[in-house]
């Protein structure tokens, strides 16, 4: 694009496009696509477009449409007025074919699918011209015309264009155009029976909204050769306007411990492995924002991996650690108890209570801070409780102080348990010269700094505790020889390469390389709910909106189920990586 800018190759004009096609939910891979493509066109003062690519009638929708448009406008991106569907283009791609049928560079061919799958040849060995190859031009055309009328049923004829059967690029081998359906379309209803192609479509498509850089994923790199044929002879046959755009291509994005394949993904929605398709696990756009990622922590993803032409993965771990820098910076921090257990502060007077202040962030004091009261009982974490610590544990013990944050430290003189052992009260006493914030609160050092609320001001609250949708990272690979079930699959390995373990998100091609199921790699605790206790201000924050939950993670009030009177959490992401493995172990 600098190179283009330099030249004046497109006049200084930088113009990309997202080509979606709606049939289906937007994912992580389309997040870097989109963030590729609009953040280009900004970076270069140009445009993007959005562009359904919606030449697919049976599985298309505008349901579909109108999530995708939610999804790239949350990103953060504006497509302004360019809003296009490839269907918008199709009696200009109509006409387009009856110019290349008249030029005796498209023929109507009567084969049947199978007949013309055999007779496309090998990678080694040419394809065979069909019979119908030599149709003279009025026949193609009135066939065309005919096809477009109505007159056959699905699958009589296609249109091809009439390239090389010698190709050695098999995109080349007189590729179809146009086939024939019955089918109605959302945006043209019956106007049609005949539809076109993605090869063929696609480059018309970028053409006529005078695209300059069209960038798409490494599989189209073999199409290219079509993409510049196709526009090349319109060009020449002076329909379209040059320069015409320029196809690059670029590495998808391969993440791991998730399935980016739709295939997938409709699978695991309708077969109930989750909850629909804006589960917080789902690796699609609606779920990620009920999960409380953040459109800038894809926004810094997206910077962070960088755009190369080599297929490579990505380790799960990369995005959510992008979550948390996003999140640490925004989100205001908050106490919850999501484990509770009672702690009586035995020489606290009875009945009284006093306020102390928490800030709202530690590095941004402009956030202020809020009152939390405190009181004789609190809740705080039960695992902040040990009564036969290990070495090294800072927390509650018989004997041992720690601080109450923002508050005092306490000296733990005991606790109470239930017939079965379990403790149901740790009792403490507090030393009132140490309340953070006054004069010589500092003076004695402890190492445990606990959360904890009032007992008579907590709320409950429902909290989902989401994790990773797959408990290894590559679903359903298949276990190297000799090893027992953990996937050994090399993260760089690309496919196509020695030592790539074909996974469920690879291509179709791949999907024999698939030795197990990858829905045995499901985390079978990728989702637990619990009641916890949060403080009084939780309780009334608007749906959507993010905290730090002191010590325990990132967390979101969720867009559907939080209400007044009902809070409800979702956990976006814990502090640190809990997935995190010895180095090694992994490859
Ligand atoms: P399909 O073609 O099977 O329907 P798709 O995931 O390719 O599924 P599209 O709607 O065709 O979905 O994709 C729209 C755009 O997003 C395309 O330009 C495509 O290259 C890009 N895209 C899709 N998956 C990824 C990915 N994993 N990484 C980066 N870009 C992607
Ligand atoms: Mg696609």
């Amino acid at each position: 694009m600098a190179e283009d800018q330099r030249t004046g190759k497109y006049s200084g004009r930088v113009i990309t496009r997202f080509p979606p096609e709606p049939n289906g939910y937007l994912h992580y891979g389309h997040a870097k696509s989109i963030c590729l493509n609009f953040g280009l066109a900004n970076e270069f003062g140009g445009a993007c477009h959005l562009r359904y690519d919606d030449t697919n009638p049976a599985k298309e929708d505008v349901e579909y449409e109108d999530s995708i448009a939610d999804s790239v406008r949350w990103l953060g991106f504006d497509w302004g007025p360019h809003r296009y569907h490839a269907s918008d283009y199709y009696e200009q791609l109509y006409r387009f074919a009856e110019w290349f049928v008249e030029q005796g560079l498209a023929y109507v061919d009567s084969q049947s699918a199978a007949e013309v799958r055999a007779s496309r040849g090998t990678l080694t060995e040419p394809g065979r011209p069909s019979p119908y190859r030599e149709r003279s031009i009025a026949e193609n055309l009135d066939l065309l015309r005919r096809m477009r009328a109505g007159e056959f049923p699905d699958g009589a004829h296609v249109l091809r264009l009439k390239i090389d059967m010698a190709s050695p690029n098999l995109n080349l081998r007189d590729p179809a155009i146009y086939r024939i359906r019955h089918e109605s379309h959302h945006r043209t209803g019956s106007a049609w029976c005949i539809y076109p192609l993605y090869d063929y479509t696609h480059c018309i498509s970028d053409a006529l909204e005078r695209i300059t850089h069209s960038i798409c994923t490494l599989e189209f790199q073999d199409h290219r050769p079509l993409y510049d044929w196709v526009i090349e002879k319109l060009a020449e046959g002076g329909l379209l306007e040059r320069p015409l755009p320029q196809q690059y291509e670029f590495a998808r994005l391969n993440l791991t411990c998730v399935v980016l394949s739709k295939r997938r993904l409709i699978e695991l929605v309708t077969q109930g492995y989750v909850d629909g398709w804006d589960d917080p696990r789902m690796p699609t756009l609606v779920g990620a924002r009920r999960r409380g990622f953040t459109p800038g922590g894809f926004r810094l993803f997206a910077e962070r991996i960088g755009v190369s032409k080599s297929d490579s993965w990505i380790d799960m771990s990369v995005l959510e650690d992008c979550m948390r820098d996003d999140l640490n910076v925004s989100a205001e921090r908050r106490i919850a108890v999501l484990d509770p257990v009672r702690l009586v502060i035995d020489n606290y007077p009875e009945g009284a209570g006093e306020e102390c202040h928490a800030p709202n962030h530690p590095q941004r004091p402009e956030l202020g801070r809020r009152a939390l009261p405190f009181g004789r009982e609190l809740w705080i974490e039960r695992d902040d409780f040990q009564e036969n610590p290990p070495k090294g544990y800072f927390r509650l013990s018989p004997g041992a102080e720690a601080r109450l944050r923002y508050a005092y430290i306490v000296k733990c003189v005991g606790a109470d348990k239930d017939a079965q052992g379990n403790v149901t009260t740790v009792h403490c006493t507090y030393d009132p010269d140490t309340r953070t914030g006054t004069p010589g609160a500092d003076a004695r050092k402890v190492k445990g700094n606990l959360h904890w609320l009032s007992v008579g001001s907590a709320r409950e609250a429902e909290v989902r505790l989401y994790d990773r949708l797959f408990a290894v990272p590559f679903p359903g690979a298949r276990a190297p020889r000799g090893a027992s079930g953990e996937s050994a699959a090399p993260i760089d390995a690309p496919p196509g390469t020695a030592g790539h373990v074909f996974v469920a998100g690879d291509d179709v091609d791949a999907a024999e390389a698939i030795e197990r199921n990858y829905l045995d790699d499901l985390n079978p605790d990728s989702k637990r709910v619990i009641t916890a206790y949060i403080e009084p201000a939780l309780a009334d924050v608007t749906p959507e909106s993010s905290f730090q939950f002191e010590r325990h993670g990132y967390f979101v009030a969720d867009r559907y189920d939080h209400g007044p009177g009902r809070p409800v959490f979702n956990r976006t992401v814990t502090l640190r990586d809990s997935w995190a493995r010895p180095a090694g172990k992994n490859a």
